[in-house]
């Protein structure tokens, strides 16, 4: 069946387009940090040979797992032996820029921050961002609708693509490449392709929607003394700041304390408090954004939300605070453990660490930590959670203790990342049965020999 796959291959992808047998295992442990041991990688440069690729793959049954910047946190893109990757790696082109209309049309494996930086060219701006913008696929980002800084601003990725080309498991491709901000002719099969993670369709072109770019950023770091004055901040920063509020993410002194200590950088604010919060604005108006901003610093240190504050003075100080929030890596390396992403609203959050941590700390007693930050804005928060051990039964009971204390709170077990292999099994913890048993029926739809990602998502369908 190989010979024959692969000579059926070989008729619709130029040399560059397959790798077989050793040059495709060898690449792939070069350049998949050991997510793929197939022995098949195709290359794709057109949505006509995505087609043809899942045609073939169809007929013969072969599983497909894509491939965009493999930054994904939740083994969305492992493969196994019997597996074949598709790559979006060649599918790289920006197709159109529309200035008036504020789009841009790109290939799927079109990197994000290529995207950001395109826009930016023009005076407009794609807003929205995440770490791993210099390896993130745009069709990475809408496969797991990723999140990201902005959320609170402008949305997930749902809420920025206008228009989407898809290919289907049979290799139907479904063009529906709208540049319309309003168009209700029907359903917006769009919104069922983003967030599903490759199980539904491959995305190979979308149309993103611009914005102007904003001149001014306002962006302090504030501490805080009490988990209550947060909401209350962010409240008023909303309602005061104009609509200009673009981020409002926090770190408990967990994530501070280690997180804030970079080489060759002074500590912003001492790290002697419960919370910190990383408030940003963008807007227009360089010399009014930094006044009100000023002075919705002022008012929340007169009502004691706030104890101190940082406002930055330039882009590298800027920088240099998103910094310590973006200091993941630090963490990890400090704390190797497990990186929870998960989402419940803002007023139930302090009870639902304390009983995690109760738990975590009775199960562990001599080698539990843990550090939070996150999206506070969104609902969203990501754990780090060491209990000294990686063992498999170890890392099940950790996440049944995180995931169920959710369920019960109404909470999601994946705030932006997705489910992938990692959190298949806890999927009812945030969906119900109905919920569950329709996403299979439109899978077993789309996808009837179950080729596209088999395994993600759900164990089986
Ligand atoms: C440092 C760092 C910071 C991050 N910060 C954030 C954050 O703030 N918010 C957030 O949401 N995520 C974040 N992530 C996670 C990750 O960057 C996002 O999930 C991103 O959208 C994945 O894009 P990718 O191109 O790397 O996708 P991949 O990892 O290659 O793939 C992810 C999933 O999408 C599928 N897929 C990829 N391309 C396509 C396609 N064209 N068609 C169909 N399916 C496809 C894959 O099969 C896989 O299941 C972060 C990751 C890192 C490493």
């Amino acid at each position: 069946m190989s010979e024959e796959l692969i000579a059926a291959l070989q008729q619709v992808l130029d040399k560059g387009g397959l790798l077989v047998g050793d040059e495709a295992l060898e690449r792939e442990s070069a350049w998949s940090f050991g997510l793929s041991q197939s022995a098949i990688v195709t290359r794709p440069k057109t949505t006509q040979q995505v087609s043809d690729i899942l045609r073939i793959c169809h007929r013969f049954g072969k599983a497909v797992v894509t491939h965009g910047g493999k930054t994904g946190m939740v083994q969305g893109c492992l493969a196994g032996e019997t597996e074949l990757v598709l790559s979006t790696e060649r599918l790289n082109q920006i197709e159109a820029i529309d200035k008036t209309g504020r789009t841009m049309t790109v290939q799927a494996g079109v990197a994000l921050q290529t995207v950001q930086e395109q826009a930016e060219e023009r005076g407009l701006m794609f807003p929205m961002d995440l770490g791993a913008r210099g390896s993130a696929t745009i069709g990475g980002n809408i496969a797991t609708n990723a999140g990201g800084n902005r959320v609170i601003r402008y949305g997930m990725t749902r809420d920025l693509v206008l228009g989407l080309e898809v290919v289907l498991a049979d290799g139907t491709v479904v063009s529906s490449l709208n540049r319309m901000i309003k168009n209700n002719a029907g359903y917006d099969l769009k919104q069922l392709f983003i967030g599903s993670e490759g199980t539904l369709g491959i995305v190979t072109r979308a149309v993103l929607r611009l914005r102007p770019a904003l001149s001014s950023d306002c962006t302090a770091l504030v501490a805080v003394s009490a988990f209550e004055h947060l909401p209350k901040l962010l409240a008023k920063a909303e309602a005061e700041l104009g609509g200009r509020l673009s981020a409002f993410e926090v770190m408990w002194n967990s994530y501070y304390e280690k997180a804030s200590q970079r080489e060759g950088h002074a500590v912003p604010l001492a790290a002697t408090y419960p919370y910190y919060a990383l408030i940003e604005t963008q807007g227009s108006d360089a010399q009014y954004d930094a006044q009100s901003f000023q002075h919705y610093l002022e008012d929340t240190l007169t009502q004691a939300l706030i104890e101190d504050a940082v406002l930055a003075q330039s882009q590298s100080e800027r920088d240099n605070l998103w910094a310590i929030r973006d200091n993941v890596e630090t963490m990890l390396a400090y704390m190797p453990g497990y990186l929870f992403d998960i989402s419940l609203a803002i007023d139930l959050m302090p009870e639902y660490l304390e009983q995690i941590e109760g738990e975590l700390s009775e199960g562990w007693p001599e080698t539990f930590r843990y550090a939070v930050f996150g999206h506070l804005g969104d609902g969203n928060l990501h754990l780090i959670i060491t209990v000294a051990s990686d063992d498999l039964p170890v890392r099940h009971q950790v996440e049944e203790i995180v995931y169920s204390a959710l369920q019960a709170r109404g909470g999601s077990i994946s705030a932006e990342h997705g489910i992938g292999l990692e959190k298949r099994d806890y999927l009812h913890y945030s969906r119900s049965n109905e919920e569950i048993s329709l996403m299979k029926r439109l899978k077993q739809s789309l996808d009837p020999k179950g080729i596209l990602n088999p395994g993600k998502l759900f164990r089986s369908i």
